[in-house]
């Protein structure tokens, strides 16, 4: 019997997952589909519960639902109890299990596409919202030297900080080696003009930009640093590998990576 899984959210018309998780399912010979439906927070519960009870796959939640998917879950496991954020939903014996494989995806995106250690570095982190604070938990993991959040509103990012090892600065300090990360949407379209950061004239030694954003591939923030010399990655490779990440949590299988990469770059050119 052909088994469904899900993404919820709203607004959801854009979303490149149905694209890259069917892909990998018929790849995997899975006899599976995955959907998209826009659902607002008011109806999140009951649209979980009805996905329970027909015995899905497993299913994502996107904006703004994340956060709102808490109350309604039997287990919330790590890391997605320390972000208060669920991206992924296991089905397991009739109990509905948050899991978040944000993290994840971005440190499979490094390891696959930078290569470099994160341990001893110093990073610079943009943003402090959900993404960052993904983003934050991932980097401490891998032992980095320091942190640095910067955010419009700094009591936010102050916020974002309190008791981990990590400082909230209105003005980053670039040093060499830094990763500096966009955790904001400035520079997606249709906002492609906006960058998070003025770079300098000159930049450190070493140093990787890292953006979040996805569409545009190639953003303001990432163009800039590359005519500068560092090295860049783009958010493509953290969606992929999030996605990869869900689909391993519900089959126990590895899907194939790259085939996922080629269906949501083809669903943005249609797009
Ligand atoms: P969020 O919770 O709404 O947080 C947005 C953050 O960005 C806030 O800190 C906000 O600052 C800041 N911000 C918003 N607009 C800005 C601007 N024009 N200039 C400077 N700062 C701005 O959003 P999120 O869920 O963290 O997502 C952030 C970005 O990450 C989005 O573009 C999202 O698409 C991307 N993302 C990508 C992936 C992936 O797989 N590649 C996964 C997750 C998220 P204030 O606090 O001052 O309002």
């Amino acid at each position: 019997m052909t088994r469904t899984a899900w993404v919820l959210g709203s607004p959801i018309a854009h979303t490149l997952s149905p694209a890259m998780h069917n892909a990998a399912y018929q790849a995997m010979g899975l006899d599976a589909v995955y959907l998209a439906a826009r659902v607002e927070p008011p109806d999140l519960g009951a649209a979980l519960e009805g996905l329970r009870v027909l015995g899905t796959m497993g299913c994502n939640l996107t904006l703004p639902l994340k956060e709102e998917a808490l109350p309604y879950l039997h287990t919330v496991e790590e890391p997605a109890r320390t972000f208060g954020a669920v991206n992924t939903v296991r089905f397991v014996e009739g109990r509905m299990i948050g899991c978040n494989t944000d993290a994840e995806g971005w440190l499979r995106s490094w390891d696959e596409e930078v290569g470099e250690s994160l341990a001893g570095r110093p990073v610079v982190l943009l943003g402090a919202g959900g993404a960052a604070r993904a983003l934050l938990w991932a980097v401490l993991q891998r032992g980095v030297a320091r942190v640095q959040v910067v955010n419009r509103n700094l009591a936010r990012a102050h916020r974002l900080v309190e008791g981990l090892p990590a400082e909230a600065v209105a003005t980053p300090e670039l040093t060499p080696g830094c990763v500096v990360v966009n955790a904001t949407p400035a520079g997606m379209d249709p906002d492609a003009d906006a960058t998070p950061l003025e770079w300098p004239r000159d930049l450190p030694a070493g140093t990787v930009a890292c953006d979040l954003v996805y569409r545009p591939r190639q953003t303001r923030f990432l163009r800039e640093a590359s005519a500068r010399g560092a090295r860049t990655l783009g958010g493509l490779g953290m969606l992929v590998h999030q996605a990869a990440a869900s689909i391993e949590l519900w089959t126990g299988r590895k899907p194939p990576v790259e085939v996922m990469r080629r269906a949501a770059e083809a669903a943005l050119v249609a797009d």
